[in-house]
């Protein structure tokens, strides 16, 4: 079975001492995460370090960062680089999220940059999509979504891509308390593992985990996960909720 995750996005919240009581509130409640289960937190780039240990003690829980930079190194001041990111101990870096896209600029070119610079140093892109409401209004979602797969994806060969991490993130869902319906997620994760299929094969696109993010809550994530192509979710406001964070986690397939 292809991976189950849950993960958090803090954004730009939380002291590091809040964020130490948060880990250790998820972590104490010592939930049982069989192999295809994955809690991941993505944390900002200041606590990276100081989270390893509680949060890497526990069997299956991960650390993301929250971007990284399209650059290796060099004078960019105040940028933080994907070998910076690996060297202190992180596992994945969340890419494109819709609030670096809107409010940095970020391009599908540096995004596809981006990816390549986590792939060559070992962390694992978790590869935000989706569209504003604007598109959904005018129902062309599908081929919205579809570019920024063919854009910032598509130079990856087969093998870079298996056991991908992809997020659809309806922006208009975001922080909003308008969830999409789970008949609504599954319709585009279901597009999105077609279009993934028709590039790099059936094999390839059913081992890519499809996240569902915007929205989700304690009481929508068991009816969004149990659709067939929604893998688990990547969680904004939740997230930063333990009981509501650890209720997400259980609801995972
Ligand atoms: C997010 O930040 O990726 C997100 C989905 O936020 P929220 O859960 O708050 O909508």
């Amino acid at each position: 079975m292809r991976k189950q995750i849950a993960a958090a996005n803090w954004k730009m919240n939380l002291t590091l001492d809040e964020g130490l009581k948060l880990i250790e509130s998820i972590v104490s409640e010592n939930i049982h995460l069989q192999d295809h289960r994955e809690v991941i937190l993505g944390i900002p780039f200041p606590y990276l370090l100081a989270v390893k240990d509680p949060v890497k003690s526990s069997d299956n829980y991960f650390i993301a960062a929250q971007n990284c930079y399209f650059q290796k190194s060099g004078a960019y001041t105040g940028e933080v680089s994907a070998e910076m990111i690996k060297s202190v101990g992180a596992d994945y870096v969340i890419i494109g999220h819709s609030e670096r896209r809107e409010y940095f600029n970020e391009n599908h070119q540096m995004l596809a940059a981006k990816i390549d610079l986590c792939l060559e140093n070992g962390l694992k892109p978790i590869f935000c999509c989706g569209e504003p409401l604007s598109v959904r209004e005018a129902n062309e979602q599908n081929k919205y979504v579809e570019d920024q797969l063919r854009e910032s994806l598509y130079h990856l060969a087969t093998e870079q891509v298996k056991g991908f991490v992809i997020a659809y993130e309806p922006i208009w869902a975001i922080g909003t308390g308008k969830t999409a319906t789970s008949a609504q997620a599954q319709e585009m994760h279901s597009h999105i593992r077609n279009v993934l299929a028709e590039k790099y094969g059936n094999e390839t696109a059913e081992s890519i985990s499809i996240l569902y993010g915007g929205s989700v809550k304690a009481n929508n994530a068991s009816e969004i996960f149990s659709e067939k192509d929604v893998d688990g979710g990547l969680v904004g406001g939740a997230s930063l909720v333990a009981s509501d964070f650890i209720e997400i986690i259980k609801a995972l397939k």
